[in-house]
């Protein structure tokens, strides 16, 4: 009876919403729906690390989140349980076809003790993109941070005290039907494991040196490197292994004989050039070939709002490795950082492109000066200091 109540509740607001052509699969099914939430507390808690032992994504929570989808029922009954390996077919299409994506984003603790998240809407809308571009099941946006505000109550211990500590939130989708056949899953597998981290740079800022890679691409026009897909990933790996035995910590990726600067390993990339009595931050369009970064939208917005336009243009548009080279041989680039949710920023301090090291100034702490402006700008926003739009949720 439960089924159909929620069936018929659900296939009512579904109606409702958006019914574009990637949800028309999921009209007469249920969708995802918060208030039938089931908890399994863990017997046995785990051990809580220090801060200072706290590294990124080696420990997790007590417990996760899990939600199944079939093709023929819709969303199932959201599950909070404790944290436990996957029992899964080795026919299953993740382990094949690829058929899984993630998200990024963080739990903060304010001085209040109360739990905040970060722009998490801007993480469902990417979540749902990425899903409906490899057939995966879509889902209501504020059905999912309402769970994820329930998972992050539950393991709230874990949400470190302390600037610069949070708690790194994990959700992730697969394709679980069991067939070698490919084609769309008609079973799916939405989870979310968190776990607590430290500070980027607790020892001070470290500057990274890139490695602009000349004949490698990471995405294209047309392509899928603007989803956040599993399969982006792994073909990243060996050419940062191969730039870091020539002394570089990641790769600058270029697109097109022009060279077009996109990423910088997995973040964003700004640069801040001297021009005509101004400054320019300047970062790629988003024209498919990068992935849409909240930290990257976070940066643009607040120093369009708060860099007085006197002094700064703020420019989303494409520029080269060559304007690059040019503007440092000039004495007229003046920064550059990566942007994302794990560093927040990163600068960078020397890039090295076909033969040539373009040196990037750091000034003395190792960060240019925008670079740290905007680390503080959003950490004061997520650490709940500073108000700024609905951009932090305080955790009901
Ligand atoms: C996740 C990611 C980013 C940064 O996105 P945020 O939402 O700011 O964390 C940038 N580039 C790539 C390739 C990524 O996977």
């Amino acid at each position: 009876m439960s089924f159909f109540r929620s069936f018929k509740f659900a296939s009512i607001s579904r109606c409702s919403k958006s019914l574009s052509s990637t949800n028309k699969r999921n009209i007469m099914t249920a969708g995802l729906d918060a208030s039938k939430l089931e908890i399994t507390k863990a017997e046995n808690l785990k051990p809580m690390l220090p801060n200072d032992q706290l590294v990124f994504g080696k420990t997790f929570t007590d417990h996760m989140l899990e939600i199944e989808w079939t093709k023929d029922q819709g969303w199932g009954t959201p599950k909070i349980s404790p944290y436990h390996n996957l029992s899964l077919d080795p026919s299953a299409v993740v382990f094949h076809y690829a058929f899984e994506l993630f998200e990024g984003m963080k739990a903060f603790r304010d001085a209040e003790g109360k739990i905040r998240l970060f722009r998490p809407d801007m993480n469902m809308i990417r979540m749902n993109k990425s899903a409906a571009r490899i057939t995966l099941p879509t889902f209501d946006d504020e059905e999912l941070i309402k769970l994820i505000e329930k998972f992050v109550s539950v393991d709230e211990r874990f949400v470190p005290k302390g600037e610069g500590y949070s708690l790194y939130l994990r959700p992730t989708l697969i394709g679980t039907t069991a067939s070698l056949g490919v084609s769309a899953p008609d079973r799916a597998l939405l989870y979310v494991i968190a776990s607590p981290v430290g500070p980027y740079y607790a020892t001070g800022f470290k500057p990274v040196s890139l490695e602009a890679s000349e004949n490698l691409v990471r995405a294209w026009p047309g392509g899928v490197g603007d989803k956040k897909l599993g399969a982006n990933y792994a073909p990243c790996i060996k050419p940062q292994l191969e730039a870091a035995a020539r002394g570089h910590q990641q790769n600058l990726w270029l697109f097109g004989e022009e060279g077009y600067v996109t990423e910088v390993g997995t973040m964003n990339a700004f640069f801040v050039f001297e021009a005509d009595g101004k400054k320019e931050l300047v970062t790629a369009p988003l024209d498919g070939t990068i992935l849409e970064g909240v930290t990257r939208d976070s940066i643009l917005e607040l120093c369009r709002e708060r860099l007085p336009s006197s002094e700064w243009t703020i420019s989303e548009r494409p520029f080269t490795i060559k304007e690059v080279k040019e503007n440092a041989d000039a004495g007229k680039l003046v920064e550059a950082f990566g942007a994302g949710t794990a560093a927040i920023v990163s600068p960078i301090g020397n890039i090295s492109w076909k033969g040539n090291e373009i040196k990037v100034p750091v000034g003395s702490e190792g960060t240019g000066e925008l670079t740290k402006t905007v680390l503080d700008w959003i950490m004061g926003i997520q650490y709940g200091k500073v108000t700024f739009k609905n951009w932090s949720r305080v955790v009901q």
